[in-house]
């Protein structure tokens, strides 16, 4: 029997964001982010069990505000690493190959249930699914010097978000292939099954543009917003 797990990734130290905390545990109305991007998870019927994957030094303070909180799915808090890959693998290696696995930025607090959702209904015809949402700035790729080397047409492009959701056989698959290329360097999971496994499809399901990553202080003006609303 697969099960379906919700994987919160909180094992950033958020250097951009200019504050001493990570962006994952600063306050905001009396709440930690991390905790409103818990509650989504929580509250989903979909998803059965949650792992959170967190900073070695914040392993206590997590286990505390998930006793606080009174969260029943959260199973386990564990210790990520250096790179984002680092704090997925951590998740992915506590499960059964045919689990699934919707992880997810600790720093996305405003995540829909529409979207969780739609990303476990995705899963039942897709081994690895995406969250994005379309691109209004047209993108450009630059070179050393800072100058462009292409301009990709923007009706293709999409701003990726997340959750990102793969059958854990899938996601465990590719990140074996992409740990023996010495060149391997990633920044999101979808990216490593796009490469590393090539013949299998990454479905994509309609983000929102609210679905914002915290990464700089004003983003923070944005989610106050939306959470009084
Ligand atoms: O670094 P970035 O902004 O892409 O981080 C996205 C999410 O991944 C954040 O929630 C962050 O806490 C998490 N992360 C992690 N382990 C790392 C780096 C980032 O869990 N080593």
């Amino acid at each position: 029997m697969s099960k379906v797990i919700g994987v919160i990734l909180a094992g950033g130290s958020g250097d951009r964001f200019g504050t001493q905390k990570p962006k994952q545990f600063i306050d905001v109305f009396g709440r930690a982010v991390i905790e409103y991007t818990v509650d989504a998870f929580e509250l989903n019927d979909g998803i059965e069990e949650i792992v959170i994957v967190t900073r070695e030094d914040y392993l206590p303070w997590v286990e505390r505000i998930v006793v606080k909180n009174n969260w029943r799915k959260v199973q386990h808090v564990v210790s990520g690493g250096k790179e984002r890959y680092h704090s997925t693998l951590a998740a992915v290696n506590l499960y059964a190959d045919e689990d699934l696995l919707i992880i997810h930025d600790a720093v996305r607090p405003l995540l829909s249930q529409r979207i969780i959702d739609d990303c476990i209904a995705a899963l039942q015809k897709y081994n690895a699914v995406d969250v994005a949402v379309k691109s209004v700035d047209t993108i450009i790729q630059v070179d050393e010097n800072d100058c462009i080397s292409s301009v990709p047409f923007r009706p293709f492009l999409r701003n990726g978000q997340t959750p990102q959701c793969f059958k854990r056989s899938t996601i465990k698959r590719a990140y074996d292939i992409a740990l023996k290329d010495p060149d391997f360097r990633t920044t999101d999971d979808c990216g490593v099954v796009v490469k590393y496994l090539p013949d299998e499809p990454v479905y994509v399901v309609a983000g929102e543009y609210r679905n914002i990553k915290l990464t700089n202080p004003e983003d923070l003006v944005v989610l106050k917003h939306y959470l009084k609303g």
